[in-house]
């Protein structure tokens, strides 16, 4: 009897873990499902979820390859598409720069310590992600800013500036989402932050902006 259980238990296992909510923010440190690096799309990041210390993507090249300036480094796949998006915001007018790319675990220990002393430990957790846990180490995030402008955190908000509403309404043509949008804290576990973009291909990126959903609860559903 036991026996013949067994199928409509695990059954039943695998209904409620794909049925199960987007989980609540909070500060935890559990290896994510998805870490291979193939998996780059569907590796899901937040403040829960974390990438291993040593992951490195082995792909990464220098942004020089597509004629940026800078010394920042990304995901061979992402290459041509942020070539276009660079090119077609240049068209219209308003030109980008990368204001960072990927990194490393030990660089992001340095990045959250950098904001914590600036701003507390408080607002440093929900602003800037522990080591680990930041899609900066995936070589697929980019912090993008004006070809002439300052940091963009710098600017009060960036999404306002002529580049970056183009890039609110057109990154995603590109295979970019904005990984923590406006007024979405719930959802995303971070403040708004209208200069960081993850690739994800174009087709995830439709599809997240069709369903006006985040990366985050998209990402869910795929784990
Ligand atoms: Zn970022």
């Amino acid at each position: 009897m036991l026996v013949r259980l067994y199928p409509l238990v695990a059954l039943t296992i695998c209904w409620s873990i794909a049925q199960e909510p987007l989980p609540n923010c909070r500060y935890d440190d559990v290896a994510t499902a998805h870490q291979s690096y193939q998996d780059w799309a569907i590796t899901l990041l937040d403040t829960i979820y974390a990438v291993d210390p040593s992951y490195m993507p082995p792909d990464l090249v220098s942004v020089s390859e597509i004629g940026l300036t800078g010394d920042f480094r990304l995901r061979q796949v992402l290459l041509a598409d942020l070539e276009a998006l660079m090119a077609a915001a240049a068209s219209a007018g308003h030109p980008l720069a990368i204001q960072s790319a990927f990194r490393s675990y030990d660089y992001q220990q340095r990045t959250f310590q950098y904001w914590v002393d600036r701003d507390g430990y408080e607002y440093a957790l929900r602003s800037s992600a522990r080591a680990g846990h930041s899609e900066h180490q995936l070589g697929t995030a980019i912090d993008f800013r004006s070809q002439d402008g300052p940091a963009p955190w710098d600017v009060s908000d960036w999404a306002l500036t002529p580049a970056g509403g183009w890039m609110a309404e057109h990154a995603w043509q590109y295979g970019f989402v904005m990984s923590y949008p406006k007024d979405r804290e719930q959802d995303t576990c971070y403040i708004y932050e209208p200069w960081h973009y993850r690739y994800v291909g174009k087709s995830t990126a439709k599809d997240i902006k069709q369903r006006e959903t985040t990366l985050r609860a998209w990402l869910w559903t795929r784990q």
